[in-house]
């Protein structure tokens, strides 16, 4: 058998820590790696694999979609895409959509959308204040927009024309507005720098503030759509609508897409403002229409609400149980575990060893962000191996 990882080693450029496991196939929320050994995956993607893995109605879209028309060209008109736009167009508080292939590149036209409503409603407003902490994706200036000088530093100079302000923190916001503003873009909760859960009325005086002072509200619903917080959208959770809001990881359930949706006033681009050559093609649309629709059918933003008042107390007892966990918070299916020292990679490799993949968030953190179909039982199971690995640290 191929030795998966040296050959890794040797061919692909070396930017990801891996967890040592190759995983070859997966169903539900299981994965199976080369050996054969089954694991419990609370990692799901990186909060992407929101209808669990391969799921069957997903399969077969894609399935039927590549015998059908994999791709043309955004010179004509597609049926998946104008389905996929009019079903977030439908459930959400937003217009118009744009079908891109990723989160950052989502990101992008939200920034992009913010900059041309500045230049033609703000006498030329460009700055756009995002969050420390924030993590908006890889491109050159979506580092800048992210919050966390590690992203941005090894690259530098940067695209200007981000302000980062702390989160939680409607003041900062407040202090850092200038006639410069065009927006204000905000994870509702941040995801990648360890889950972190705003105040429950932070997004609504963010809201509020926009509305004031005539700037635009960006909700990077990446990872906060789609399901994970317990509703369809992280902003209903809060009651504080977005002009614009980006989506990505659970839309496609694995298969690659984002999507950027504004409200009419915001939705300001007009011919040839952007593009793509495989934005909103006709297979990741079509897999995200069955994400959809299963999603709208199957009420899965309530079923996750439901589990995630299931998670949240048991992690709650895990750390009334183990002195060393010192914070648990979360959201949805959407949690973190926060140790008093660095041993979240000690954590997850014990894990690993159990049968359960979770996600080392920080070095003294962990994530769990399972596929949204998981039941109490895969919780219970969950809950199990960390008691077990946890029992053994303070051994
Ligand atoms: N925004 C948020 C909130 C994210 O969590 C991520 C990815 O983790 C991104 C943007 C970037 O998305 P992508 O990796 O698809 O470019």
């Amino acid at each position: 058998m191929e030795n998966w990882p040296e050959l890794e080693a040797k061919y692909y450029m070396q930017v990801v820590a891996r967890t040592p496991v190759t995983l070859v196939r997966g169903r539900g929320a299981r994965v199976w790696d080369d050996q054969g050994r089954a694991y419990l995956d609370f990692v799901g993607g990186w909060a992407v694999d929101s209808l669990g893995h391969s799921p069957k109605v997903v399969a077969d879209a894609v399935a039927k979609q590549a015998r059908t028309l994999i791709q043309t060209s955004n010179q004509f008109y597609t049926v998946p895409q104008i389905q996929l736009a009019r079903l977030l167009v439908e459930n959400s508080c937003c217009d118009r959509v744009f079908i891109g292939n990723s989160g950052l590149e989502a990101n992008e036209a939200a920034v992009k959308l913010a900059r041309r409503y500045g230049a033609l409603n703000l006498g030329g407003a460009y700055e756009v204040i995002t969050a420390l902490g924030s993590f908006h994706g890889r491109s050159l200036a979506m580092t800048a927009a992210s919050g966390q000088a590690s992203f941005h530093q090894p690259y530098e100079p940067v695209p200007s024309g981000f302000v980062n302000v702390k989160y939680d923190d409607i003041e900062a916001i407040k202090a850092a507005t200038t006639d410069k503003t065009c927006a204000v873009m905000l994870e509702p909760v941040q995801g990648e720098s360890g889950v972190n859960v705003p105040a429950d009325d932070y997004l609504k005086k963010v809201r509020a503030w926009c509305d004031e002072k005539g700037i635009l509200l960006i909700l990077d619903e990446i990872q906060t759509g789609i399901g994970r917080l317990g509703a369809l959208f992280g902003y209903q959770v809060y009651g504080a609508e977005p002009d614009i809001m980006t989506l990505a990881k659970g839309l496609g359930s694995g298969v690659p897409i984002g999507a950027v949706l504004a409200r009419e006033k915001a939705a300001v681009f007009t011919l040839g403002d952007h593009g793509a050559t495989f934005a909103g093609n006709p297979l990741t649309c079509a897999a995200a229409v069955a994400v959809m629709d299963y999603i709208l059918a199957n009420d899965l933003p309530g079923h996750v609400a439901e589990v995630g008042k299931y998670l949240m107390p048991a992690l709650q007892g895990l750390k009334a149980k183990y002195p060393f966990i010192t914070d648990v918070r979360g959201r949805g299916l959407l949690a973190a575990v926060e140790f008093a020292g660095d041993i979240g990679q000690q954590v997850l490799l014990a894990c690993l060893e159990r049968g359960l993949l979770i996600n080392r968030v920080k070095p003294n953190a962990i994530r769990l962000m399972p596929p949204l179909i998981i039941g109490r039982d895969e919780v219970d199971r969950a809950m199990g191996v960390l008691d077990g690995v946890f029992s053994g640290i303070t051994g």
